[in-house]
């Protein structure tokens, strides 16, 4: 999964973006649900809130690091395929 850091400005720019819901608004800044994240495996070739993000601060969350089966398991799971 991604996450987002302390640099976030709120710009919603990203929450549209995602293909899984998995970003929302949180206390502070917005803030990435782990849980369906699926680094866009399933969906896209690059993570498309990284693309579109203006201040560069949705890096690898290194507390939920998944290989590439992992994230496409995920990404049947929260589909409904699996
Ligand atoms: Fe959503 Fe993809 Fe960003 Fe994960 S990498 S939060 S799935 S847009
Ligand atoms: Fe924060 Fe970047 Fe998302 Fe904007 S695009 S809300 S700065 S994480």
């Amino acid at each position: 999964a991604l996450m987002i850091t302390d640099e976030c400005i709120n710009c919603d720019v990203c929450e549209p973006e995602c293909p899984n819901n998995a970003i929302s608004q949180g206390e502070e800044i917005y803030v990435i649900d782990p849980d369906l994240c699926t680094q866009c495996v399933g969906h896209y070739d690059e993570p498309q809130c990284q693309q579109v993000c203006p201040v560069d601060c949705i890096p690898l969350d290194p507390t939920h690091e998944e290989t590439q089966d992992q994230l496409h398991q995920k990404y049947l799971r929260i589909s409904g395929k699996a």
